[in-house]
């Protein structure tokens, strides 16, 4: 299997090592070319069902702590600079980005990947949501499209991320944001380290994330799918450690031995600058 992020097939055991998820054994790869991780084998239908299931919801209200109100205030930004058209948030969950895209005088549609899901939140928050299979009539005519945590999701992005494309307009724009857990910041090193001191590194995480991506595995990413880069933010943020912690906290060493070492990581990533945060925001136009 190739490399999800830069399409190199050179790949090593990676020290993270397997997880095991519903009896079925995961092993990741380290990417020999860009740095990225990924899995060797990818959850098929039946996995991917169960997996997205119930159990998501919970993972969602974790995972949306990490983006939070910064990653819509940037889409804002972003999109008052450009004239207004047609919006499309790819995986839009229930809607919040779409509300205050909305509001600023866009078109807007969601896709979802499931159609119940799509018609639920729909119906619920007064909201034009489309499952991905009725998506297709709107090839060619979104301005711009958003893919917020997307990425690290899709299990064959060589046929699922030009089927994305496909719905935004020649010289549309592309905007992308995500994890970037591949990135070697202090944080990363030490968890990196840790980890390598337990010979037999197996976790039974369900393996949402298929793909950790590096920064320069998710620009090549971008660059192969033809996409003409106009900008590529990365910064660091709390997660997994805690973004903040109380005086009862201190009961519990392991989170705020994490937290404090998230707080050297980003001043010492943010001190030298070395673009080796933990997220990105991308901003690109398909040419
Ligand atoms: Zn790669």
């Amino acid at each position: 299997m190739s490399c999800p992020l830069c399409n190199s097939h050179r790949s090593k055991a990676s020290w993270l090592g397997a997880t095991i998820y519903r009896e079925k054994r995961y092993d990741y790869r380290d990417c020999m070319d860009c740095g990225s991780i990924y899995l060797s084998v990818m959850p098929d239908e039946k996995v991917l069902t169960q997996m997205y299931g119930v159990e998501y919801q919970e993972f969602l209200s974790i995972e949306s702590s990490h983006s939070g109100s910064s990653g819509i205030h940037d889409v804002i930004e972003h999109l008052s600079s450009l004239p207004h058209g047609l919006f499309i948030d790819y995986a839009c969950g229930a809607g919040a980005l779409l509300k205050e895209v909305a509001n600023i005088g866009w078109e807007v549609i969601g896709i979802e990947f499931n159609s119940e899901t799509a018609a639920k939140f729909g119906r619920e928050q007064g909201l034009s949501i489309v499952c991905v299979a009725d998506a297709v009539r709107l090839a060619n005519k979104a301005d711009v499209i958003h893919l917020g945590d997307v990425i690290e999701h899709l299990t064959d992005v060589n046929q699922q991320f030009p089927n994305i494309l496909s719905l935004l307009k020649k010289g549309g724009t592309m905007i992308a944001q995500g994890p970037l857990e591949a990135n070697r910041n202090f944080f990363h090193t030490v968890v990196k380290f840790v980890r390598r001191l337990r010979s037999n590194a197996v976790s039974s995480m369900a393996p949402y994330h298929v793909s950790l991506a590096t920064s320069k595995g998710q620009l090549c990413f971008f660059e192969r799918f033809g996409l003409r880069e106009i900008e590529f933010r990365v910064f660091e943020t709390a997660h997994p450690a805690p973004g903040s912690i109380v005086l009862k906290d201190f009961y519990y060493p392991r989170m705020v031995l994490l937290f404090f070492l998230r707080k050297f990581s980003q001043f010492v990533t943010s001190r030298f600058n070395n673009g080796r945060g933990n997220r990105y925001f991308y901003v690109g136009i398909k040419s």
